[in-house]
């Protein structure tokens, strides 16, 4: 166990502890690095609000997702990785080694970073859409679209992921119905067409989700029309939001670019606008978003990381604080 109040001096820290963040700590602490990962609170991102993965390689049976992350972090602690059980709270990296401020008042050196802080689906923040949750309610129809076998869906949203997911999920479900709050969709030309040339699919406009009906699982959906202000009732076993997400990356701000819609800027694949500092994950990657495209990137990052240190020359620094394995919280 480690002092929670002392600084941390580290080779690398790892910002972040989904999928990216946590398969960077196993590369890098096989490699001797000793990374410190500040996890974030809560810990573990997106697949800790996930029940059933099924596509991720090596769980034929599947695995529920905060078993998975428990796997990820349990590895990286098996070789030595710290966790520090704390948010982000400021960063300096303009100052060597770079700094970056923890919990109510600690704080992280190090030589290299690498960020990945992921990004969080949008929701309507509807009381019954939070409740069902894994239990019907979902942002990726590519993780669960598999469970809507012969079922009616809904898909909340009118840009490209609303279209893709709609299109995907044509292949399980029998009726997709896409809930548009405007009468124009924003998705690019080629995906409306698509769409619409699709029979499975149908449109639904000027129209808000105002509640999400069932108890165990998803039944339906009450409607507004907002122009007429008028509800109706739409038959659902599955709700699928599209509607948006947004990167982790507000406490990055203006130490490495970012762009408009606040995703890190990277270039080589892994590296941000500031030498030393790497990107992994759906902090930068909008678009495959997937547990196993994200913990690929952290092992990217990792090895470029790696990479960096040798190149130039930065060793093992002098402990200042706790280095030995187990985790902190701030
Ligand atoms: P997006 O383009 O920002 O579209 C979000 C959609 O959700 C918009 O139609 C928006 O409505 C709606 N929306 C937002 N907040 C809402 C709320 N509270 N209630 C109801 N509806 C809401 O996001 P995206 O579709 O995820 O795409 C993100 C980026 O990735 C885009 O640049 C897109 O082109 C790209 N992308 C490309 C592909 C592809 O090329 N195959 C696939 C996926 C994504 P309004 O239209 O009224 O604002």
């Amino acid at each position: 166990m480690t002092d929670a109040s002392a600084a941390h001096r580290s080779r690398l820290a790892i910002v972040g502890s989904g999928p990216a963040g946590l398969t960077a700590a196993i590369y890098a602490a096989r490699a001797s690095l000793k990374p410190v990962v500040i996890s974030g609170v809560p810990a573990g991102g997106q697949l800790m609000l996930t029940t059933d993965v099924e596509n991720y390689p090596g769980f034929p049976e599947g695995i529920q997702g905060p078993q998975l992350m428990e796997k990820f972090r349990a590895q990286a602690e098996r070789f030595g990785a710290v966790f520090v059980d704390a948010n982000v709270t400021a960063v300096d990296f303009r100052v060597h080694p770079f700094r970056l401020e923890v919990g109510l008042s600690g704080r992280v050196e190090a030589d290299a970073v690498i960020l990945a802080t992921g990004a969080n689906a949008r929701w309507l923040d509807l009381p019954a859409e939070q409740r069902l949750r894994g239990h019907g309610v979902s942002a990726c129809a590519t993780c669960d679209g598999f469970f809507f076998r012969g079922k009616e869906v809904a898909v909340i949203g009118g840009g490209d992921s609303a279209m893709e997911e709609a299109l995907f999920l044509t292949t399980f479900a029998t009726q997709v119905t896409v809930i548009h709050r405007r009468g124009e969709l924003r998705a690019s030309r080629i995906m409306v067409d698509r769409a619409k040339a699709n029979p499975k699919i149908s449109f639904v406009f000027d129209t808000e989700v105002v509640d999400v009906l069932g108890g165990e699982t998803v039944e339906g959906l009450r409607l507004r029309h907002r122009k007429t202000g008028a509800i109706s009732q739409l038959k659902a076993n599955g709700l699928f939001l599209a509607i948006g997400h947004t990167p982790a990356t507000e406490v990055f701000r203006g130490h490495v670019d970012l762009d408009p819609k606040g995703y890190l800027k990277t270039s080589e694949v892994t590296r941000t606008s500031v030498a030393g500092v790497f990107a992994a994950g759906d902090a930068y990657d909008h678009r495959y978003r997937q547990a196993v495209t994200a913990a690929g990137l952290g092992c990217m990052a990792a090895l470029d990381a790696e990479r960096f240190l040798a190149d130039h020359h930065v060793g093992a620094p002098a402990p200042t604080g706790a280095t030995a394995a187990g985790s902190t919280t701030l």
